[in-house]
């Protein structure tokens, strides 16, 4: 319900949980982070139930730090709330790490056709598909962005989906259908939240990423393009909100 993302300079754990508070006012059952380290290992926690249970867990167990990372509050529509369904879900034997807000409506037959390719699933939850769909063209391709060309444009529904992979961390790519993103532009820092709210603190500079566009967000840089690839705008304003 949820979605957060940081790349800068900033702690990453604190930053995303931060932005998934801000976001708590529009419900959810389950919350989750994911973040890449300095040396490029991938780490993901993710809890059923509050915030705080996600933020207990963190103080007890702190992850490693790292500078680029993302974050979700869900509302189950596919599997029960539970910690194995609540987000990320993770593919590429843990390197990449999907988020998503929305409903995937062709997911039985994508699961279907990954099952059929050896892909064993681990949750009971729409997003699964994109995270092994993503997987699997990133094994294809090598490239986030390439993935999320071929794969974006077999999901029907409404999806705001972010990915980070370990063996790129210096880009998070995310892509929107039917469902919002926005992006915070900073100095040497990008956010991005499934409204303002998740970086209104930060920054009031803001894009508003348009239907099916696939976003490349880097520390010191912002690409949009459309699913088959070609450069696309988005509409850049001001955020008027006493924060
Ligand atoms: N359909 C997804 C799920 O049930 C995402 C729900 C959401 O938007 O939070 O896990």
């Amino acid at each position: 319900c949820g979605i957060v993302g940081y790349i800068g300079d900033r702690d990453c754990q604190n930053t995303l949980m931060a932005g998934l508070a801000r976001l708590e006012y529009r419900g959810y059952d389950s919350a989750g982070i994911a973040l890449v380290d300095a040396t490029g290992g991938m780490h993901a926690r993710k809890r059923a139930g509050k915030l705080k249970t996600l933020a207990d867990d963190l103080a007890n167990t702190p992850m490693a730090d790292g500078h680029i990372g993302i974050g979700h509050t869900r509302w189950a529509t596919h599997g029960a709330a539970n910690d194995t369904n609540a987000h990320p879900h993770l593919s590429c034997g843990g390197k990449l790490a999907v988020i998503h807000n929305g409903i995937i409506e062709n997911f039985a037959e994508l699961r279907d056709e990954l099952k059929a390719d050896g892909v064993e699933f681990c949750s009971e939850t729409d997003t699964e598909v994109a995270a092994h769909l993503l997987g699997r063209e990133y094994d294809r391709t090598g490239d986030l962005v390439a993935a999320f060309r071929n794969v974006a444009p077999r999901l029907e529904g409404a999806f705001t989906l972010l990915a980070v992979h370990a063996d790129q961390p210096d880009v998070i790519v995310g892509a929107r259908l039917n469902s919002p993103l926005v992006i915070g532009l900073g100095e040497g820092e990008n956010f991005l939240g499934s409204d303002v709210a998740a970086f209104v603190e930060h920054t009031s500079k803001a894009i508003a990423v348009g239907q099916a566009q696939i976003v490349i967000v880097r520390k010191d840089a912002v690409e949009i393009v459309d699913f088959d690839g070609n450069p696309a705008t988005a509409d850049e304003f001001e955020v008027n909100w006493d924060a």
